[in-house]
């Protein structure tokens, strides 16, 4: 069935901040029964968690005035909702508190500066106007500075600052919006900021006159340093590109105001929620077409990534510049995000014109997070600053277990009780700061939460750094299948109880036979999967190689379909014809992304992927406007007869949007036929390759129309940063 304002929908909310002890519960019991909706409510260490079901259109109702009438004594800090499965509820309960409330104590994540805050950053008359460190209860930074439990000032970075009198009034007054704020501060006593070179002018000002002039500013922000330049001038923005060794991955923007936003982007309702939320994200919006942002800057992505100012001192170098600024991770290439002055210095010298810098230390690495709208509901891409280190609630209880996730874009997971707490992106496990940044993040996740775990989940790739971490641990190792992972993490956050379909397509992981996969079909419930259905599998020949060089795959499958002549004319021919006849250095694979490589190379949009990902997000941006249901055929997931329909489409010269319309169209039927043959009503799409928009929006379409429930990612991504809640639930499963 479509989606109506009829169909039964369950609503998960987790309210962070002041929401315990207030009369929160009563309220929403009364709110809930008024509205006729079943469910429950309690408290958690994570705050407050509702579930909430009945009438699509109700439970909008219900989510919009959950915060529009809530008790005048509560402020919700964090707020996190997911749509799952109706789950059958009989009535509407108030439970009794988790267990864990207790022993667990709620970490916040850093929040974005409230309106009073920014109110007094602009008031002439005020004693912090200007000032960029100015915070309160509502707002500023909590992961960022604590050390160590419970939030309190010595125990954070804050310590070294001494409270003047009137910062330790507002501190010590019940009354106060700043009782008890930790990060509390004024100019007289808190952290301070400088420019380095300094010329004499104040530093956002100098920065802002760098940025203008076309340099490269590395500032000191919440969860480490970020490398600006100004988003107008493609020379600033190439320039960046090629001293940050970042040649073609998508830059995020920062845009002065929600009105900027709109001068260059589609902004619907929810996208406009997401992008002045208190987690503040990176948000993938549609460009619209309007000319001003350079075009080196989004590079080969359909979207743009935009976020507002989120502090204090993004406000005001904003309001120095008044343009839209490129901001991206303080790093060389994809190495860990810089945190301190000295390591900053060290490896963004030759980056950077100028450092803002301040001497507020960081105490662990948060990049910004990056989230869409998906479905019409929110979909985090990266999950750190603002969202890390609130945890996945899952409905069940889990023993003590540690997953240390995959080896890209790696996060990792503690379960405890009902909740899997989620570490920041750590990033890619290729070099050695990364390994050091993954084996802080688990011992951080440890140490904030007393956690002592007893087992550790981790990938069945033995190369992985994150599995030989898992081996020494001298800790008994449960290793879960990647994709399997995938699947359960997106069942897991989406409430899937009973057996479901599992779409599992990435671009690379160890299959349980050690061939390469990365297109399955999973018969799943808890614990157990089938391997039901997957794509025809082919050789990547030169196998790693493959990743990057997408030809590789295109020679392969026209190889294979239409014989040694098909495959092209480049130097390395045959080596390649040699590789593939004799299957030396040519693993197998089932990858649905090396799919999308050797078709974006066959239409000559990309022969090669700088970063993961590159070729498949090329082609789904040839799109375009064009809507139409034509398809190529993939009957059973045997690719042979859609090389060839694409082969002569090219030889004939069609247009690069119907061949890219009629690729993904072709996968998403082959899910449609595939769920009608697997015989269960519920099917969750996980993977890398779901994030291509136009592809979840198409098969979930497809299946809604058949009368399926199709799940995706929400609150965890459906790239390899979600794994690692998948390996969570799956150990806690088997154990
Ligand atoms: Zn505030
Ligand atoms: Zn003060």
């Amino acid at each position: 069935m479509p989606v109506t304002e009829d169909t039964v929908v369950r609503a998960r909310v987790a309210l962070g901040g002041a929401v315990q002890g207030v009369g929160f519960r009563p309220f929403v019991y009364r709110l809930a029964t008024e509205l006729e909706l079943t469910g429950w409510v309690c408290n958690s260490s994570a705050g407050l968690v509702v579930e909430a079901e009945g009438a699509s259109a109700r439970i909008d109702a219900f989510l919009e005035r959950l915060e529009a009438e809530m008790p005048p004594a509560a402020v919700v800090s964090t707020r996190e909702t997911a749509i799952l499965a109706p789950a059958g509820f009989r009535a509407f309960e108030i439970r009794s508190s988790d267990e864990d409330a207790a022993k667990v104590a709620g970490v916040l994540p850093d929040l974005a500066t409230c309106p009073a805050c920014l109110k007094e950053l602009s008031d002439p008359s005020n004693r912090r106007y200007g000032y960029p460190f100015t915070n309160c209860t509502l707002c500023g930074p909590r992961y960022t500075i604590i050390e160590d439990i419970p939030y309190d000032r010595p125990r954070t970075t804050m310590r070294a600052f001494a409270m003047c009198p009137e910062c330790r009034r507002e501190y010590t007054d019940p009354a106060d919006r700043r009782f008890h704020a930790q990060p509390n501060a004024c100019p007289r006593c808190g952290p301070r900021i400088w420019a380095q070179p300094e010329n004499g002018d104040a530093p956002l000002r100098q920065a802002a006159h760098v940025l203008r002039t076309g340099g490269i500013v590395a500032l000191k922000g919440i969860g480490g340093f970020q490398l600006l330049a100004d988003a107008r001038q493609e020379g600033a923005v190439a320039r960046l590109r090629s001293r940050k060794h970042r040649e073609e991955k998508p830059f995020a923007l920062m845009m002065p105001s929600l009105e900027r936003v709109r001068q260059y982007c589609h902004v619907s309702g929810a996208e406009e929620q997401l992008l002045t939320s208190r987690a503040a994200p990176i948000v993938l919006l549609r460009p619209n077409g309007n000319d001003g942002i350079a075009p080196n800057v989004a590079g080969s992505s359909p979207y743009l990534g935009v976020m507002l100012p989120y502090s204090p001192l993004h406000h005001l170098l904003i309001g120095e510049c008044e343009f839209p600024i490129v901001a991206t991770s303080g790093n060389l290439s994809d190495e860990p995000i810089a945190t301190t002055n000295e390591e900053a210095c060290a490896r963004l010298g030759q980056i950077a014109d100028l450092f803002v810098m301040h001497d507020r230390p960081i105490a662990r690495p948060c990049d910004d997070s990056v989230a869409r709208v998906v479905r019409s509901r929110e979909s985090v891409v990266r999950r750190a600053r603002g969202f890390a280190p609130l945890p996945v609630y899952v409905g069940r209880d889990l023993p003590k277990v540690l997953a240390v996730g995959g080896h890209l874009k790696n996060t990792v997971a503690i379960a405890a009780g009902k909740q899997v707490f989620l570490s920041q992106h750590v990033g890619d496990l290729d070099t050695p700061e990364a390994r050091q940044a993954f084996e802080r993040a688990i011992d951080d996740l440890c140490r904030l939460y007393r956690f002592q775990p007893e087992v550790v989940a981790c990938d069945l790739h033995p190369d992985y750094a994150s599995t030989r971490w898992a081996q020494s641990s001298g800790l008994p190792v449960v290793e879960i299948q990647h994709h399997h992972a995938h699947a359960a993490a997106c069942a897991a956050e989406n409430g899937i109880e009973g057996p479901y379909l599992g779409v599992s397509w990435d671009g690379t992981g160890y299959g349980t036979d050690g061939t390469v996969w990365g297109g399955e079909f999973f018969l799943a419930e808890g614990a157990q999967f089938e391997r039901i259905a997957h794509l025809r599998p082919f050789r990547l020949p030169g196998g790693e190689a493959a990743v990057r060089e997408g030809w590789r795959s295109a020679a392969s499958v026209q190889w294979e379909a239409m014989g040694p002549e098909a495959v092209g004319n480049r130097p390395e021919r045959q080596v390649l014809l040699r590789m593939l006849e004799r299957g030396i250095n040519a693993p197998w694979t089932t990858s649905v992304g090396r799919l999308f490589d050797a078709v974006a190379s066959m239409t000559g949009i990309a022969q090669e992927s700088r970063f993961e990902g590159q070729a498949a997000m090329l082609l789904e941006r040839e799109i375009g406007e064009l809507a139409t249901d034509e398809s190529y055929p993939l009957p059973d997931g045997d690719w042979g007869p859609l090389i060839e329909a694409v082969h002569q489409d090219v030889t004939r010269g069609e247009a690069t949007a119907r061949i890219a319309a009629r690729f993904h169209n072709a996968l998403a039927n082959w899910i449609v036929r595939v769920a009608g043959r697997a015989g269960v009503p519920r099917v969750a799409l996980s993977g890398g390759v779901f994030q291509n928009g136009y592809l979840v929006e198409r098969t979930a379409t497809l299946l809604e129309a058949r009368g399926f429930q199709v799940y995706t990612h929400q609150r965890v991504p459906p790239n390899d940063g979600g794994i690692a809640l998948g390996q969570a639930v799956i150990a806690a499963l088997r154990g």
